[in-house]
């Protein structure tokens, strides 16, 4: 018994997690103006005075969830190869206008929109300067959004379209997508190439979709606020994430062992690119400590963290967003 030749299912990403700096700003930026749903209202159990925020859907599905360790004051980061570099959220065709004129009203500038193998896309970024897209294609119709939020529901973010990673050289990322992580080239334009999993068009989920751009000339990227910290793929159960940990560590990854992050148990590797990856596993899930109607509205905290709630509560500032909780144009802050 030693090989498991068996790949499990590709089935996408999970989660992304970046770094961020004052915890308010961010959910203003994330909750207030793009409509997300705070699903988790966590710590970061290493650093149990500063927020870990979950972003997702009505339920926190996988594929449509951002994650945030909001460290006040932290440093920037600077963007390079080796990480993550832009994130990218699905909404349906026919909306940018919308969230054009939704950005101008709130102050925040985004960039003239581009189309990219088919699709439009607009490029934006959040209070610490991490880079966001929105991108309007078919598939996104199919999937729901979170239809009690600050945007409307035609408009509303549908999870997570892409990650772009950049890395000085390609192959050995492509590589380890392909034949260990069950992506499937697409289509590929200058540097970039993109990735697949899953159905085409509608039948394609959130999160099904990676894109890998080469860039030989520029630095390696600093993590710090503002940048990615790691991109997180999903296991469907613990038993496919013990396959999938098998097979990475028999292709030499190094997996780290199974880590209990509360809501999914995950497993950590770095890629050739030098971008950190997790597998994470769908289950437990947000639901695992709260109701569906109550996602996000408490603080929660593992038990062992408990016993402090009182002195952990004292230093947490309150989350609160400026943006107006009705229809698309909320109310401009002052
Ligand atoms: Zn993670």
């Amino acid at each position: 018994m030693t090989t498991s030749n068996q790949r499990p299912r590709a089935r996408g990403i999970h989660h992304v997690t970046a770094i961020a700096s004052d915890p308010r700003a961010n959910f203003d930026f994330y909750s207030g103006l793009l409509g997300l749903r705070l699903v988790k209202r966590t710590v970061n159990f290493d650093d149990p005075g500063t927020y870990h925020l979950y972003y997702g859907d009505q339920e926190g599905r996988p594929g449509t969830i951002l994650t945030f360790f909001p460290w006040p004051g932290a440093r920037r980061g600077s963007r390079g190869t080796g990480q993550a570099t832009v994130v990218s959220l699905s909404v349906p065709e026919g909306t940018l206008g919308s969230w054009r004129r939704r950005f101008a009203a709130h102050g925040v500038t985004s960039d003239d929109p581009v189309e990219r193998f088919g699709e439009e896309v607009l490029p934006f970024a959040d209070p610490d300067g991490l880079r966001l897209e929105l991108v309007a294609h078919p598939g996104a119709a199919a999937l729901d959004p979170w239809a009690d939020g600050s945007v409307g529901e035609a408009e509303a973010v549908r999870g997570v379209h892409s990650v772009t990673l950049s890395v000085s050289r390609a192959e050995p990322s492509a590589d380890l997508l392909t034949d260990d992580l069950g992506y499937r080239p697409a289509v590929e334009a200058g540097p970039r190439s993109r990735f697949r999993v899953g159905g085409e068009g509608a039948g394609a989920g959130a999160g099904a979709v990676i894109d890998l751009v080469e860039d030989p000339d520029t630095p390696q990227g600093r993590i710090a606020a503002g940048t990615v910290h790691h991109v997180a793929f999903r296991a469907i159960d613990d038993a496919e994430q013990a396959v999938w940990r098998e097979r990475l560590r028999e292709a030499g990854r190094q997996p780290t062992p199974v880590q209990d992050r509360r809501y999914f148990q995950s497993i950590y590797f770095r890629e050739p690119g030098g971008v950190l990856y997790e597998i994470a596993t769908d289950p437990p899930g947000f639901t695992r400590d709260e109701s569906v109607a109550g996602l996000g509205a408490a603080l929660r905290l593992p038990p062992w963290l408990e016993p402090h709630r009182e002195r952990i509560e004292a230093v947490l500032p309150p989350l609160e967003t400026s943006v107006g909780a009705t229809g698309g144009e909320g109310e401009v802050a002052p």
